[in-house]
């Protein structure tokens, strides 16, 4: 392993955030309280560490006070609009309404990107609290067999730029 290598594996854990786009993304779930509110994060190929810019979407979750859903046109052209300009989509974000900042059960059962970033933001009547980001890592990637129950997410910094 080249020593650059050993230097990107460490940086994983250090996601950057530019501070005005992290408030956009508090700002944007508070407003959605009690609902849960979701969105993308969107990197550039070349720096997957750094969150470039957001994409906003509709949560169409059946029930939105519990569970998030984002909606599948987004998601769609999320990912060939990305293409075309040499980025790629590197995480979610979602709202906690309950004001719990960690990722659920449920979030784990569904995390089935290995590396992708998951983006918590907590939610108490209207305002954001705690965010955390966290990578979800899949330790059987490479392994042909599924094995969602060892999955674990890993907790990121986030550093303002
Ligand atoms: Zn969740």
């Amino acid at each position: 392993m080249t020593s650059d290598k050993a230097l990107g594996a460490e940086d994983e854990t250090h996601i950057a955030l530019a501070n005005a786009l992290h408030e956009e993304i508090r700002d944007f779930c508070a407003l959605h309280w009690p609902q849960e509110a979701c969105g993308l994060l969107i990197a550039s190929i070349d720096s997957p560490n750094r969150i470039e810019r957001v994409v906003f979407a509709k949560n169409v979750a059946k029930d939105p006070l519990v569970s998030f859903e984002i909606d599948p046109q987004t998601l769609i052209d999320c990912h060939r609009n990305a293409r075309q300009k040499g980025e790629r989509v590197v995480g979610c974000f979602h709202s906690h309404p309950n004001g719990k900042a960690l990722p659920s059960p449920t979030d784990r059962a569904r995390a089935d990107e290995n590396g992708f970033l998951w983006l918590v933001i907590a939610t108490e009547h209207n305002r954001a609290a705690e965010s955390g980001m966290y990578r979800i890592i899949h330790p059987d990637a490479g392994d042909n067999t599924d094995h969602p129950e060892l999955r674990y997410f890993r907790r990121c910094q986030i550093l303002d730029g």
